[in-house]
């Protein structure tokens, strides 16, 4: 399925190759990097390019500037820790198009790097066909095309779908991006089995379309996290002050009878953790499911016996996608189901595939991150991949002749 052309397939010798990647960093209030998880992820393909005797063009967007400058939102940090990070001079171009970033590009040599003002300085970046000038110019600047941003794949923005249409036969995906297509899109599109899929998080409306379409491919369903209290909602329970969604109890009893049409088995926590206070810890209970929550008890974690049973079961797993804690896990307390789930899955011999937003800080708090088969780096992204089977930014590559 992965029928899009590489890197590796592309001759980089003496070529200025333009490359979208994703340095949307997290700043403090002085500009400082507070993470740079994005920028180091982007040496392989980068370090890749100048050892095949290339240069590099980069871009990127940086938080949501809305078409115009800001110097808050500016990349030469960005610059700066990438110099440090490839030990050569990142250049910093003062805007990513125009005739100073033309001559800039232009006087690139083999071997050397520069790295474009973000993006989203220009609104033509996010609408694309208002101004398609504005590809136009960012192509202008290399030779060839990869894309290596999988977090803004879903978007049909400039840099991830005009640019990329306009080097037809010359638009690659990155090593990261094809980590992503072969983990997100032909893993799980063509899974070893069992394939079992954990799913947690705060809400089921958010994972509504991620939900169906799993069904259609796993052979177990684990749920935990707040979108429980629903399904246990949907089911008669009663939930106390957990969170829950109103008007998707029926579409949660619609979900648990699409999986028994589909035998696929779903497992819902069989205890829960309740408190009366996130703050005060004091107050937490371990309540037997079905038995009704105490009075001014919230759900926070899935309990001891539901840890146990779901770490026997996915011990049977060939593959395990993972998406949402499974509880709130920024209180140390209540990260216990999530934390022990994590330690389960990284013992096995499954390919683990963890995805989508706050899963992977969860996992990364934990220190689990470097222990499972597949992080993704993209949330929004890595939920509509699954749900759609394709990307804006992937589909505008270029096919690989195969
Ligand atoms: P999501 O972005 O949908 O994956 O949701 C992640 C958020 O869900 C995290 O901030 C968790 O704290 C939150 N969460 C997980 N379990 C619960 C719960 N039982 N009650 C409230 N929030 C929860």
């Amino acid at each position: 399925m992965n029928d899009k052309l590489s890197i590796t397939d592309l001759s980089l010798k003496g070529k200025r190759v333009l490359v979208r990647v994703d340095f949307n960093v997290p700043l403090d209030k002085n500009q400082k990097i507070t993470d740079d998880t994005r920028i180091s992820f982007s040496l392989h393909t980068i370090k890749y390019i100048l050892e095949n005797g290339g240069s590099v063009v980069l871009m990127s967007h940086l938080g949501r500037p809305k078409g115009k400058a800001d110097s808050a939102l500016s990349l030469a940090p960005c610059a700066k820790r990438l110099s440090q990070l490839l030990g050569i001079d990142v250049k910093m171009a003062p805007d990513c198009v125009g005739p100073q970033v033309e001559a800039l590009a232009k006087a690139l040599q083999p071997g050397e790097v520069l790295l474009l003002e973000n993006l989203r300085f220009h609104a033509a970046e996010e609408k694309p066909t208002e101004d398609p000038n504005f590809a136009r110019q960012l192509a202008s600047l290399g030779d060839v095309y990869v894309d290596d941003a999988f977090g803004t794949a879903h978007r049909a923005h400039a840099s991830t779908v005009a640019v990329p249409h306009l080097f037809p036969g010359r638009a690659a995906a990155g090593f990261l991006l094809e980590k992503e297509i072969q983990f997100l899109g032909q893993e799980l599109s063509d899974p070893d089995r069992p394939f079992y899929a954990i799913l947690g998080g705060a809400k089921i409306s958010s994972k509504l379309g991620v939900i169906k379409a799993l069904l259609h491919q796993v052979d177990a369903l684990f749920i935990g996290g707040g979108m429980t209290y629903t399904f246990f909602k949907a089911q008669g329970i009663e939930i106390g002050d957990s969170i829950y969604e109103e008007d998707l109890l029926e579409e949660a009893k619609e979900i648990l009878s699409l999986a028994q049409q589909k035998n696929v088995q779903v497992f819902l926590p069989i205890d829960t953790v309740v408190t009366e206070r996130m703050e005060d810890t004091s107050s937490i209970q371990v309540v037997n499911v079905p038995q009704p929550f105490p009075p001014g008890t919230g759900g926070v974690d899935i309990g001891p016996r539901t840890i146990d049973l779901y770490s026997a079961e996915l011990a049977k797993a060939a593959l395990i996608f993972w998406n949402g804690p499974l509880g709130v896990f920024e209180v140390p307390a209540f990260a216990q189901g999530t934390r022990a789930i994590a330690k389960r899955i990284t013992q096995l011999d499954a390919t683990t595939i963890v995805g989508g937003g706050d899963s992977v800080a969860a996992l990364q708090s934990l220190g689990y991150a470097d222990r499972v088969t597949h992080l993704s780096t993209g949330g929004g992204a890595a939920l509509e991949y699954i749900e759609y089977g394709k990307l804006p930014g992937i589909e505008a590559l270029s096919d690989s002749s195969g």
